[in-house]
């Protein structure tokens, strides 16, 4: 597993975002900003260099699951499609080890 040091404060976009009903967590402040945190490597299967990379949330925000993490940076990250579309099935969802942690 790679390690990421995440940079901090959160992008601006996120908190500006997260007061709007259909707000978006993929503004382009977020996405540069993960793509260099996580140099660009898919943070579950290390492939590099991705061509059609997500924004995957580590705790899911989809079903009303965890709501309050969809704009929250440090459940943001960057990964391949085929991760994430894997990952959205939902099997995974608490099994997935956040590799920011320090
Ligand atoms: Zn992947």
């Amino acid at each position: 597993m790679v390690k990421v040091e995440r940079s901090f404060p959160a992008p601006e976009s996120l908190a500006e975002e997260a007061k709007k009903s259909a707000g978006r967590y993929d503004k382009p402040d977020v996405i540069k900003r993960l793509k260099d945190d996580f140099h660009n490597k898919c943070y579950i299967c290390e492939m590099k260099e991705l061509q059609d990379p997500n924004v995957e949330h580590l705790l899911p925000h989809k079903n009303g699951k965890y709501p309050e993490r969809k704009y929250d940076w440090e459940n943001l990250f960057w990964s391949c499609s085929h991760c994430n579309g894997v990952k959205n099935n939902g099997k995974y969802d608490e099994g997935i080890i956040d590799c920011c942690i320090r």
